[in-house]
């Protein structure tokens, strides 16, 4: 499929190869393709969303996907470094986006918290270890509890220990020092752990920015993120009362884009806690080196969606506009999809199915909520939650 593509400053772009064909990769094609652009993944999951989208071609197709695209792009964050710098070194193609090494960076919890701070960028108090001496040292100098994790290879909260007294701390290395030894499947590549000072947040918010090829960045209003068991179940956007935290979440984003040369959309999760006056203050998590779930809302909410806006950045159109158009709430479909006539009863709500077959915990969809009148948010929430058969981390 050819489609005309008028853009002065990207007329040799017609096609964009995404490394990942799951429901990020879905949605960006489904921006891309009023911009011009048709888009091609490369994934071996079979039956991916992005499948109802454009064409898909396995590992083992590599080079007949790169054939068939001019830029590369990435939904999936743990994409091996190596296809990354191999695409980034195509002479007649336009790059990869972003680059292996911010993706380096990213897949790595130590690297990731290093850089914040040397950025001057605040976070948890950690430490690397790779024995059970060294966790013993980590719960002495960091203090109990202690969240033991591994650097590489984790999402949606796995590969993860809490130790709540030094007698855990057997458990947790028969759990997680595989990663170290290099046994066991917690990572390809055997890397130390990463310890992690406890820390009583008071919430989980996260922001989302884009840089384009120029160094211009947009960012996205400030969100607050609720989880279930490691997964993410709900985003109100915008996080409400936390305007000042902005221009920190805002600086901080910025300074990590600029660090990287990064091109994209990024994601920087951060978490709200006090200072030693008792003040709200931000501390870094990680970063997502894509498009996020926590950036759905922007589909319906915001001017341009991270979505829109990833495509432009990749292909080198002029940003669009983050700013919010309405508050909203996002819910996850996990598990099991409701009845979409009952979800769209509820007053401006948006739904959208990943295609995908219902399996516990499972993300395989979502709805996005903004009533004309933001007073009836609470109450348009409180009805999807009667409809949706699982409601994990959505009591109010
Ligand atoms: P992560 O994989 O780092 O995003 O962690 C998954 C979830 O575990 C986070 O969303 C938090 O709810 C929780 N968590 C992670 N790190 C810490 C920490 N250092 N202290 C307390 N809770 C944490």
């Amino acid at each position: 499929m050819t489609l005309a593509n008028t853009h002065p400053n990207s007329q040799t772009i017609h096609t964009i190869g995404i490394l990942g064909g799951g429901q990020l990769g879905m949605m960006l094609a489904e921006s891309a393709l009023p911009l011009g652009y048709r888009c091609v993944f490369l994934e071996d999951t079979p039956n991916a969303p992005a499948r109802l989208y454009g064409k898909v071609y396995s590992t083992q197709q590599l080079e007949e996907f790169i054939a068939d695209a001019d830029v590369f792009t990435l939904e999936f964050e743990n994409t091996p470094v190596k296809t990354v710098e191999y695409l980034q070194q195509l002479s007649k193609k336009q790059g990869v986006y972003p680059s292996p090494q911010a993706l380096k960076v990213a897949q790595d919890r130590l690297k990731e918290k290093n850089l914040f701070n040397e950025l001057n960028i605040k976070t948890v108090p950690f430490m690397a270890v790779s024995s059970k001496q060294d966790i013993a040292q980590a719960c002495e100098q960091l203090g109990l509890p202690l969240v033991l994790k591994t650097s590489r290879g984790g999402y949606d909260g796995k590969g993860q220990f809490i130790i709540k007294t030094s007698a855990d701390i057997d458990e947790a290395w028969t759990e997680l020092g595989g990663a170290v030894t290099g046994q066991g499947d917690l990572t390809a590549t055997p890397a130390p752990l990463i310890a992690e000072g406890f820390i009583n947040f008071s919430r989980e918010v996260s922001i989302i920015a884009v840089r384009s090829q120029d160094g211009h960045i947009r960012c996205y209003d400030l969100v607050e993120n609720h989880h279930y068991q490691g997964i993410l179940a709900k985003t109100q956007a915008p996080a409400v009362g936390a305007s000042h935290l902005f221009p920190q979440a805002q600086s901080a984003i910025t300074s990590i884009m600029n660090h990287l040369d990064y091109v994209g959309v990024m994601t920087l999760e951060l978490f709200v806690s006090k200072d030693k006056d008792g003040n709200d203050m931000l501390l870094a998590n990680e970063f997502a080196p894509r498009v996020h779930n926590s950036g759905h809302w922007s589909i319906e909410g915001a001017v341009t969606s991270q979505f829109e806006n990833h495509i432009r950045a990749v292909v080198g159109l002029p940003l669009g506009d983050t700013d919010n158009i309405k508050p909203s709430v996002m819910v996850n479909i996990l598990g099991q999809y409701p009845k979409v006539s009952e979800v769209l009863a509820i007053d401006a709500s948006h739904y959208h199915t990943y295609h995908k077959a219902e399996r516990e915990g499972r993300k395989i969809g979502h709805i996005t909520l903004m009533p004309s009148d933001v007073a009836d948010l609470d109450n348009a929430l409180s009805q999807l939650i009667n409809v949706l058969p699982n409601k994990v981390g959505l009591d109010k």
